[in-house]
């Protein structure tokens, strides 16, 4: 990759503008960006030999392109390039472009790949966007660039809803997110008749000067033209990640279910396969008519569905299934399939077979977010199949258990609470998309049964809480079960009561109920849940919808705003990134065993920076709301050292760490239980996590679905290790528990029992446990 060197008399300075221009880009995509700027003795100047040094450090074999500020800068790299073996100076490029927008430019084109040239280029023209914009009036439409092919494999046109238009972030994701595409793409800015112009260029996006309402014409040829266009109609979905969960929603207003975690009814099994057999296949015409109905139906079921979705379960799981409307009218979906209708294939198989390529191209693809785009895919395959054959889209109005292999959030939204009393997935896990949208509706979910034989109508009823599931239970324990719905619907009834009432022990200690929230929707309605607080603030989840990194600010006000909707105090656990929680703006590299890898505190390790800007958000937000920090994954007292010195330096960034801001860690390796005193020297509270610690102690993967009898917090093992966590911290160490086993009830009280202070739960849990520890 090419390096980069800023010179400039001025460190701050130089330091500033880096710190801009590595906004743009993510972890392992930035290239090296090295400084010489100002003199030892910290005054302003420049020094050919800091120069030359830092042409050494930024150059990988590829070359390096040197930015510079004024007069002597220029004579200083001159003189560098004197003192420079002459293969390196061969291959070092001094620049005449302006520094900010030149280092900008030049830093996405070099993560992209861009060659001396093209990198170079990419800094001289760095400009061009400002001029043309400024200059508008007079100049007219920029140049189209030397070719502009008049042919294309895929087109579409989007909208730009980001409030600045498709300003530099915007752009520069939407560059590199080209990158992985092997198409050649072009832009117009239709509003504003500008372009065509190469959309792999930040400097050419620039000149379209595409603001908030401008439609873009996206045109794409190679092999991956279709690909590379839904890729730019998913981020337009998504205002080229300009979008931010950090609004607190109103409460829900839509149906909701009884956000019990018990339910027994007969089984609703939708098959994702749907069923081809009978259907009996027309002639072409008939075929294609057959098909636009279909994609005029789901278009509009999806349509009512995004509104629904908007108001039942936030805005971000919106924007999902507007990327799913956005591939029914995806020429380079559309076109073959038209294409083989015509050549006599029946509609369901053409439209089945398309789609399974595109599937495929998602799947293949190294970039988790992308990845999980295919899953998008087979949503909207299984609906128009679903509309081609007449068959149930999955909005089922039986009453009963709904059975599915996965849950995706068109379906989770449009489930009626009412009448659907269950859900069951097969796979998929109990974080996806579809799975907390059903949570945040209140609706019961056991997630993950497997090839547990149901079969449409067959009686099922499951145990959530403690993960219990019987298809065909024999009369009794039917039974059981409905008595259980009446105890817990019962239970429910009278915690919520006194859901608000403090939790206060026989001895006079307050413990402290608090809640967890991932997704901005979880905060919702946290008062009158009962909620003491935030015991955790899941980061990676909050930010999870976006594809680039927030910025420190918008990162603040998320915070401040669950401050605000909690009514207390905010804990805000640092990017618990890796193993089962990829982030596309935070990469990793694939690893044998991820969960005992690279992961959480780890992940930042070799670069730290967005850890310390989200550091640096939690001390801004700190000085307007009672926000606390802790780090996840720390199994060494040296690594809260050193995760402490990152704080310090993320406060001097921001006019320091505010007086009083509590830190603590989460203890999830049995390692960092076994010497909770000295990971607790200088903390003032420890949050264990017992989803890990359950894992690392009993030797048995979270999410595999083969060990879960193993995965028990209640496990004498675990418990014992709590216990000595309490008994081992310092007297003026809080611990708290924030693992799913703070949501049981029973487990919550034992926790309690051994010396556990806090604890912070699911939202729907916490007036339960409120209530089992008062003894109600
Ligand atoms: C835990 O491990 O218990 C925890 C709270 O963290 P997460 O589930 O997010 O890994
Ligand atoms: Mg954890």
């Amino acid at each position: 990759m090419i390096g980069i060197v800023v010179v400039s008399h001025s460190r701050a300075l130089a330091e500033a503008a880096l710190d801009l221009a590595l906004q743009m880009v993510q972890g392992e995509d930035r290239p090296t960006v090295v400084i010489a700027a100002g003199l030892d003795d910290g005054s302003l100047g420049t020094d050919a030999m800091a120069v030359a040094e830092a042409v050494g450090g930024a150059d990988s074999g590829d070359g390096v392109v040197v930015l510079l500020d004024l007069g002597s800068a220029v004579l200083s790299a001159e003189m560098a390039l004197e003192m420079l073996d002459p293969d390196i100076a061969g291959r070092v490029r001094l620049t005449s472009a302006p520094l900010v927008e030149g280092l900008v430019a030049a830093t996405v084109a070099a993560s992209v790949g861009g060659d001396l040239d093209a990198v170079t280029r990419e800094a001289e023209r760095g400009l061009i966007g400002k001029q043309d914009h400024l200059d508008a009036a007079t100049s007219g439409p920029p140049a189209a660039p030397e070719e502009v092919p008049t042919s294309y494999d895929a087109r579409a046109e989007v909208e730009v809803t980001g409030a600045h238009g498709l300003h530099a972030r915007p752009a520069a994701l939407l560059v590199r997110t080209l990158a992985a595409y092997d198409a050649s793409v072009r832009l117009r800015n239709v509003s504003a008749e500008r372009g065509p112009v190469d959309a792999h260029s930040l400097s050419a996006v620039a000149t379209l000067d595409a603001r908030q309402g401008h439609r873009l014409s996206v045109e794409a040829s190679g092999p991956d033209a279709t690909a590379a266009v839904a890729a730019v109609r998913d981020l337009a979905t998504r205002a080229f990640g300009d979008s931010v969960a950090t609004e607190v929603h109103d409460p829900p207003l839509a149906t909701r279910g009884s956000g019990l975690d018990v339910a027994v009814g007969p089984a609703i099994v939708l098959d994702e396969q749907v069923d081809l057999s009978t259907y009996v296949v027309g002639s072409p015409d008939v075929e294609r008519e057959r098909f636009d109905a279909a994609l005029r139906t789901v278009d509009a079921e999806l349509e009512d569905l995004t509104t629904t979705a908007a108001t039942r379960a936030g805005a971000e799981h919106a924007e999902v299934l507007q990327a799913h409307r956005a591939l029914l009218d995806d020429p380079g979906v559309v076109g073959p399939v038209r294409e083989a209708i015509t050549a006599k294939v029946a509609a369901p198989q053409a439209f089945s077979r398309r789609m399974d390529e595109l599937h495929d191209a998602f799947a293949q693809l190294t970039d988790p977010y992308q990845q999980a785009r295919a899953q998008d895919v087979d949503a909207v395959r299984h609906r128009v199949l679903a509309a081609l054959t007449g068959r149930s889209d999955g909005t089922t109005d039986e009453r009963g258990v709904l059975v599915v292999d996965t849950l995706d959030p068109a379906r989770a939204v449009a489930l009626d609470a009412q009448q659907v009393v269950g859900v069951v997935t097969r796979r998929g896990g109990s974080t996806g998309h579809g799975a907390l949208i059903a949570r945040a509706r209140g609706i019961p979910l056991y997630t993950d049964a497997g090839d547990l034989p149901i079969a449409g109508g067959d009686v099922v009823a499951f145990d959530a809480r403690d993960r219990r599931i019987t298809a065909r239970p024999s009369e009794s324990e039917r039974a059981a079960y409905e008595q259980l719905v009446a105890d817990r619907t019962r239970e429910r009834a009278t915690a919520e009561q006194h859901a608000r009432e403090p939790v206060v022990l026989a001895d006079g200690t307050t413990v402290l109920v608090m809640a967890n929230v991932g997704t901005p929707a979880d905060a919702d309605g946290l008062v009158a849940a009962g909620a003491d607080g935030i015991g955790l603030v899941r980061t990676e989840v909050l930010f999870g919808q976006l594809s680039v990194l927030p910025t420190v600010d918008e990162q603040a006000q998320a915070f401040i705003a669950l401050a605000r909707a909690a009514d207390g105090p905010v804990t805000v656990r640092t990017w618990d990134v890796g193993a089962d929680k990829p982030l596309p703006y935070l990469p990793l590299a694939a690893e044998d065993n991820p969960f005992l890898g690279v992961r959480g505190l780890r992940a930042f390790r070799s670069d730290p920076e967005p850890l310390l800007a989200q550091l640096q958000a939690v001390c801004v937000a700190a000085r307007q709301a009672p926000v606390r920090v802790m780090f996840p994954m720390v199994s060494r007292p040296d690594e809260v050292d050193w995760a402490l010195t990152q704080l310090s330096e993320a406060g001097r960034r921001v006019g320091g760490v505010p007086d009083g801001l509590e830190v603590g860690a989460m203890i999830e390796v049995p390692a960092a239980a076994l010497r909770a005193r000295d990971i607790t020297r200088r903390l003032s509270f420890v949050s264990i996590g017992t989803n890990d610690l359950t894992q690392y102690v009993m030797a048995a993967e979270r999410g595999n679905t083969g060990v879960q009898h193993l995965l028990d917090a209640g496990d004498p093992a675990v418990l014992r290790l709590i216990a000595m966590v309490c008994d081992e911290v310092g007297p003026h160490v809080e611990v708290a528990v924030c693992g799913d086993a703070a949501s049981r009830p029973e487990l919550a009280a034992r926790f309690v029992e051994v010396g556990v202070r806090e604890l912070s739960a699911s939202p729907p849990a916490v007036a339960l446990v409120k209530a089992r520890l008062r003894g109600q």
